[in-house]
């Protein structure tokens, strides 16, 4: 009988890597703590509504990717594919919108998408995303780009690309669809089968397309920046303005479009070559028709995603992470009487806030101390049955071999000098 391997599309994330995602996890609290953003919560499944009407029926993502599936009592639920819907469901439920003003949340999580899987596509991946809810301000969609910007470049990434587009308002973008229709229908045998299923239902995402011979005949479609109102195109100014004075590079990709109802303005993408065909990190963009989309009050909104795996992708590739450092101590310990002493020792060390690993082999001395080296601990305990009997414990520093003998007692005295010198002898950070 074979072995039960994960499901198809998902994967473990192993200790070795897991030290990626840690950081990214902690750079994430820390500035978006600092921007004034607030964490939130919400549950991995919905009901299939709230994305059916909250994503828009027409998409990939709820036309053929969503995990939906009926519980005991049938109600239709899924599995959150993304993470905008259920945040702008939360905010509607519990009336954040009373709390007047506007409302900066961010989430992280597990995301699920039936799609094929294949190097940086995934059945379940994570996102990490915020949410500006409340203000129609182009102050807003930049305040967001800077933060992605931000946050990639304290994760150790600094060649990526921003891509900018406006999508303009739904009058703008209606009044867009049929020069585009227009423009496309003569070529509708040429365009690839998704195309031209979307010709009629979501045109727009046609722009999108990553077929080579659609993304030709797109090239030559005119452009959504032609269509845009004075009051759009002013919007969309005054983001750009805002970018180069706080010094972020971007490119204007009038086929960037992000094709769902509900998208409003600004829409944009972070792409990092290294990453080959899945090359987009982060998408984001504002949706102001969401949230009365919803059943809320009329409230402009702006955030992105990024994909959190394909970003430890590119950090793995720079090596741009703190090495994993080892335990402070490793504990070799022989014979009844000192093992059980080093139990107690190890004990009351990490009480103190030094780490300590145990070695439970019983075997020899020196293949206890070989481990010791391999664990990149800063030093060694040894206890022995002669120590165990005078309550004495030799150290020994794995760097230089210097060994010492000090009573256990003397041990615990001096457990923060100790601590000081251990954290003095680690390789310091690489970010
Ligand atoms: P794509 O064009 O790659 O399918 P998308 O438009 O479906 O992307 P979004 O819904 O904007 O992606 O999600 C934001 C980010 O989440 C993406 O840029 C990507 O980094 C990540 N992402 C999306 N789907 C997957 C997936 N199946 N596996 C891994 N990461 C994903
Ligand atoms: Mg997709």
């Amino acid at each position: 009988m074979g072995f039960i391997q994960a499901s198809r599309g998902t994967r473990d994330i192993l200790p070795d890597e897991v030290v990626y995602w840690q950081q990214v996890e902690k750079i994430a609290r820390d500035l978006l703590h600092n921007a004034a953003y607030r964490e939130l919560r919400t549950p991995i499944f919905e009901q299939t509504d709230l994305f059916e009407r909250g994503i828009g029926e027409a998409t990939d993502v709820v036309g053929k990717e969503m995990y939906s599936f009926l519980d005991r009592g049938d109600r239709s639920l899924t599995l959150r594919p993304e993470g905008t819907a259920g945040a702008v469901r939360a905010y509607i439920e519990h009336k954040l919108h009373a709390q007047g003003g506007v409302q900066r949340l961010w989430y992280t999580g597990p995301m699920f998408r039936y799609e094929r899987p294949q190097a940086g596509r995934q059945r379940q991946f994570h996102q990490l995303g915020v949410e500006v809810i409340g203000s129609a301000d182009p102050r807003a969609d930049a305040e967001v780009i800077v933060l992605a910007s931000d946050f990639l470049k304290a994760v150790g990434i600094h060649d990526w690309m921003l891509s900018l587009n406006s999508v303009g308002t739904k009058a703008d973008r209606l009044h867009y669809r049929e020069a585009l229709v227009a423009y496309l229908q003569p070529f509708a045998e040429e365009l690839d089968a998704d195309s031209r299923d979307r010709l009629n239902r979501n045109p727009l995402r046609i722009l999108d397309s990553k077929d080579e011979k659609t993304a030709a005949i797109a090239k030559g479609a005119p452009s959504i920046l032609d269509y845009l109102s004075e009051a759009s195109q002013a919007h969309f100014e005054r983001v750009q303005d805002l970018l180069q004075r706080l010094k972020i590079p971007f490119v204007i990709n009038p086929c960037l479009v992000r094709g769902l109802d509900y998208y409003t303005h600004t829409a944009f993408e972070f792409q990092i070559d290294t990453l080959g065909a899945q090359s987009t990190v982060c998408g984001g963009g504002r949706y102001d028709g969401l949230i009365s989309e919803l059943g809320g009050p009329e409230t402009p909104a702006v955030g992105w995603a990024i994909g959190l795996e394909r970003l430890v992708l590119v950090m793995q590739q720079n090596q741009s992470a703190a090495l994993q450092a080892g335990v402070d101590i490793y504990c070799a310990a022989r014979g009844d009487e000192a093992e059980a002493q080093s139990l107690e020792i190890a004990q009351r060390l990490r009480q103190v806030g030094l780490s300590v690993e145990i070695d439970l082999s019983g075997s020899a001395f020196g293949k206890q101390l070989k481990r010791a080296d391999r664990s990149g601990a800063a030093l060694s305990l040894i206890i022995g049955e002669e120590e165990a009997t005078n309550h004495t414990v030799q150290i020994k520093w794995l760097t230089s071999g210097e060994q010492i003998t000090l009573s256990q007692s003397e041990l615990f005295d001096q457990a923060v000098l100790l601590q000081e010198k251990i954290m003095l002898s680690k390789p310091a950070k690489k970010i």
